[in-house]
């Protein structure tokens, strides 16, 4: 199809096209009305605009945009609409910024809790992650941009990102790290691909024939756009004869990137077969054809040009202009917000607080004051405003309420903007990471902390306050690109002001803002306790809502929170971060396959969130498909809203292979070998969720469809899903720990 153009473009300006020319785009083709393909970070907004070819922040004004909830928090939402309602907002922003791609959603598994990108990620589950995904892409490329998964794949860590080699057996590739891919570009249709900077089976992600031609390319028949991250390609033969198409980094000397002038004295010394230029262009003209970019006015076109051009009708197609800072953006962004955010715990239901008899609400942690927006490495965002939790709760309560606000704890070295955009720029040293923070903490700063803490516990101790809300968690100094935690503890000392204040004062709110799970060891002491991600522009907002009862939260857990690191599979085994090399023996026990198949108490499971309100299930029934879609199943179930307000709840649908159920437990009481866990099932994999909206009283029925892949597992000798028939047990769960109903069925499959 684009034959007409490849022919009319020389050697020079095909090498211009298929790396960077700036650290956002690459080389345009004025004479042919080929534009250059502009690319812009990242899952929460559209990224600032920098100089071309330096990591020096324009500083305009003009770029300031809507911040949206971060990936995690969208994925603890549960809801497809709206993930697709914010792709929308993200494709409309990227197209008014004037951007072709943005590099988004970022759909990695989340294997250890300690990945520093984990706020950047969805789950540690590959269904949710992809029912998610594929919504946000589509909403997305409405725009006439292209979302970009990434990073494609096993790029579960920061610590050694550009070369660690991650040992992954198949049937874990297969079952855990590759289907939320498969599924945002076969389902999500995704034009475009971002490549790993990680090692797989010896080849590194941007330049991997395993990955890119074979998986991609031969086996999902991908046909969109497969870019590097940034500096992920080292080899010129090794980048040229894979299925990459752009490579990109973030160093200026862009004529020598390996896809530049070597590629082309390769071509020339007749080292590289100009015949992979050629498909490296076909699937960029392929982009900007289907991102109607490819309109050049004036130009004096090749017989053919102009077909292609056109749509069907024989029109030229009008590309979207975009719209970013709309009104409507921002109210998206709140809608994410409020269904993102958990309520972990409300034992003695002091929540919603009764805002007609507050008088007087004393305020503490340094998160209540924060802006988060501007943080976290190539994911920040240049946000038109932020609402902190403090503005939110101000705003809301209005003047009738006096609040009192305490800082509670120091957060020192907070980095703003400025220095992320230094420390990309000398990202490719260090191994792709960060120097570790000095965490050791000073004396001097051990008293400030001592100081704050002690304030806060004396105005804490203060009856007349009518409310205690404390606001901590972390910061973009731990949920950080390029970094991984150390370890799950809450920093800066709060663990201990935490329990200072639960004793001083029991019915305290405590609220989390955080991108990943932390250990609560004064959870006992707390009857009340709301997880907020980083929810965007209007976080502080949707928090006030929740906490005064104008919300009724509904977001459930996209991930486990483990009571401590160690019980943590990766870390259980000493897996993580590896050194040169990791090896994920877990195999296909990640998040909760493995906490439920080997009973391991967590703090709170993988699909847990309260409501104000309760939900009864009742009459649960399965029928298997027999005419056209034979091998799918139906749920039916029915949903009650027992108690006096609307709200949300998530049905979420486990399948679990009842004979294996026992295997597992057998091998469980064999003590976790990793090498045992390779052959087992694990007892249950989520495989449906519906979120449906209940008035008080009201009684819903849901309908869930389980496609064939429900029942199909990996099998390694084969190299290939089977399905087997035989007895399986559905679940259906308020959480993966809190199943409200089970019945067990026998399917058969031809
Ligand atoms: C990150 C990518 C990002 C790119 C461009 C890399 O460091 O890994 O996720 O899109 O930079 O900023």
């Amino acid at each position: 199809m684009f034959e007409v153009i490849l022919k009319e473009l020389t050697l020079e300006e095909k090498i211009g096209m298929i790396h960077g020319n700036g650290l956002f785009c690459t080389k345009a083709v004025p004479r042919l009305g080929i534009p250059a393909i502009r690319f812009s970070d990242g899952p929460m907004g559209v990224r600032q605009e920098f100089e071309n070819d330096k990591w020096n922040a324009i500083g305009n004004h003009d770029d300031q945009v809507s911040y949206l909830p971060s990936n995690s928090a969208l994925a603890a939402s549960w809801n497809r609409e709206l993930a697709y309602k914010i792709g929308k907002v993200l494709g409309e922003e990227t197209r008014g910024r004037g951007k072709d791609v943005i590099l988004a959603p970022g759909i990695n598994i989340k294997r250890s809790p300690l990945c520093g990108r984990n706020f950047e990620y969805m789950s540690e589950d590959p269904y949710l992650t992809g029912e998610m995904a594929v919504p946000v892409i589509q909403g997305i490329q409405e725009s006439d941009v292209s979302a970009c998964v990434k990073h494609f794949a096993v790029n579960n860590q920061e610590t050694e990102r550009l070369w660690v080699e991650a040992l992954v057996d198949d049937r874990a590739m297969h079952e855990i790290y590759l289907p939320a891919f498969q599924k945002a570009v076969q389902e999500g249709g995704s034009y475009s691909i971002m490549g790993a900077y990680n090692r797989y089976k010896g080849e590194h992600g941007c330049e991997s024939k395993l990955m890119l031609n074979k998986v991609l390319r031969d086996e999902w028949k991908y046909d969109g756009l497969i870019v590097s991250d940034w500096g992920g390609v080292h080899s010129t033969k090794e980048a040229a004869t894979s299925a990459l198409d752009v490579e990109m980094s973030v160093t200026d000397n862009f004529d020598e990137y390996c896809m530049a002038e070597p590629l082309k004295r390769a071509v020339q010394n007749g080292e590289i077969d100009e015949a992979l230029i050629d498909m490296k262009v076909r699937n960029i003209l392929r982009l900007m054809n289907r991102l109607h970019m490819l309109a050049p006015e004036g130009v004096n076109a090749a017989a053919g040009y102009e077909m292609i051009l056109c749509s069907n009708d024989g029109k030229q197609a009008k590309r979207s202009r975009g719209s970013y800072n709309t009104a409507e953006h921002h109210m998206t962004s709140l809608e994410a917000a409020r269904e993102s955010i958990v309520l972990l715990k409300n034992e003695k239901q002091h929540l919603p607080l009764n805002q007609d008899q507050l008088k007087k609400v004393l305020v503490i942690g340094d998160n209540a004051d924060r802006m988060h927006s501007s943080g976290g490495g190539s994911a920040e965002i240049k946000a038109l405003y932020e609402i902190t939790p403090l503005m939110g709760i101000e705003q809301l309560l209005g003047g009738n309420t006096e609040v009192t606000y305490l800082q509670g704890y120091f957060a020192d070295n907070c980095t703003q903007s400025e220095s992320d955009v230094n420390w990309q720029a000398d990202s490719l040293e260090n191994g792709g990471g960060r120097m570790a923070a000095d965490t050791a903490v000073s004396a001097g700063l051990k008293n400030v902390q001592k100081n704050l803490r002690e304030e806060a516990v004396n105005y804490a101790l203060d009856r007349s306050y009518d409310a205690v809300i404390l606001i901590g968690g972390q910061n973009h100094q731990q949920d950080l690109e390029g970094q991984d935690r150390q370890d799950m503890k809450l920093p800066y000392g709060q663990d201990e002001l935490i329990a200072a204040v639960l004793k001083a004062r029991p019915d305290t709110v405590v609220v989390l803002t955080s991108g990943s799970p932390v250990e609560m060891p004064w959870i006992r002491e707390a009857d009340t306790v709301v997880w907020q991600w980083y929810a965007g522009m209007e976080g502080g907002t949707a928090l006030a809502e929740v906490l005064f009862g104008e919300v009724n939260p509904s977001g459930k857990l996209p991930e486990t929170f483990p009571v401590h690191l160690e019980d943590c599979p990766a870390h259980r085994i000493g897996e993580f971060p590896g050194t040169s090399t990791v090896d994920y023996k877990e195999g296909i026990f990640v998040g909760y396959r493995y906490f439920d198949s080997f009973q391991v108490p967590v703090l709170f499971p993988f699909g847990h969130g309260l409501s104000y309100t309760e939900f009864v299930y009742k009459d649960l029934e399965i029928v298997q498909n027999t005419e056209s879609d034979k091998g799918t199943v139906q749920v039916r179930l029915n949903v009650t809203n027992t108690g006096n307000l609307c709200g949300k709840e998530t049905v979420q649908i486990y399948v679990g292979r009842t004979e294996q159920k026992s295997e597992a437990e057998l091998s469980r009481r064999l003590a976790a070998d990793a090498e045992e866990l390779q052959h087992l099932h694990v007892c249950k994999e989520l495989k449906g969720f519906e979120k449906a909206e209940l008035d008080a009283g009201e009684t819903k029925m849901l309908l869930i469809e389980l496609d064939q892949n429900a029942f199909a597992y990996y099998e390694e000798e084969k190299q290939a899903f089977v399905r087997e028939s035989g007895r399986y047990s559905v679940y259906a769960g308020s959480s993966s720990a809190d199943i409200r109903l089970e019945k067990t069925v026998e399917l058969i499959f031809d």
